[in-house]
């Protein structure tokens, strides 16, 4: 532990920080923005879809090295709001829109699918209900066997 310390402070002639495994930082700094997600997407983790417009607190960076006409990229890092898996998407002033790049699929079709499977947990639900009397049924003809059963070997 105090071997540690010493080597923290002291640093030898041929010192170089680069030998450090270290975790990978990014190089540029980073600003936490509020934003809106701008497209459609789906969590490729857990496939969750985030809907056009869903507030998130975002990590924006300028994207490096890259540029379009002089004009600047940024890069926006957020979280899943399911399983916190990290996506990130950057400004695609060619197109004037956004480009995914990490952890999740750019879907146009969320919106509609994620109804769909609404709707699907509703029916399931629905079907859930219209089988449980039955299930009642089933115990209860169940139960009254058993009591005849009971019944008649308390008669014999
Ligand atoms: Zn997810």
């Amino acid at each position: 532990m105090s071997e540690r310390k010493v080597l923290n402070k002291y640093y030898p002639p041929d010192f170089d920080p680069s030998k450090i495994p270290r975790m990978k930082l990014p190089k540029n700094r980073q600003y936490t923005v509020r934003i809106m997600a701008p497209f459609n997407m789906k969590c490729k983790t857990c496939g969750e879809y985030i809907y056009k417009g869903k507030k998130f607190n975002a990590r924006k960076e300028d994207a490096e090295n890259e540029d379009y006409l002089g004009i600047r990229i940024y890069r926006f890092y957020i979280k899943c709001t399911r399983c916190l898996q990290e996506i990130s998407f950057k400004t695609d002033p060619q197109n004037t829109d956004y480009e995914i790049e990490e952890g999740a699929t750019r879907n146009f079709m969320a919106l509609k699918l994620a109804q769909e499977q609404e709707k699907r947990e509703e029916d399931a639900e629905k079907e859930e209900e219209a089988t449980n009397p039955m299930k009642l049924l089933e115990n209860r003809t169940q139960q009254s066997k058993q009591e005849i059963e009971l019944m008649e070997s308390l008669k014999s």
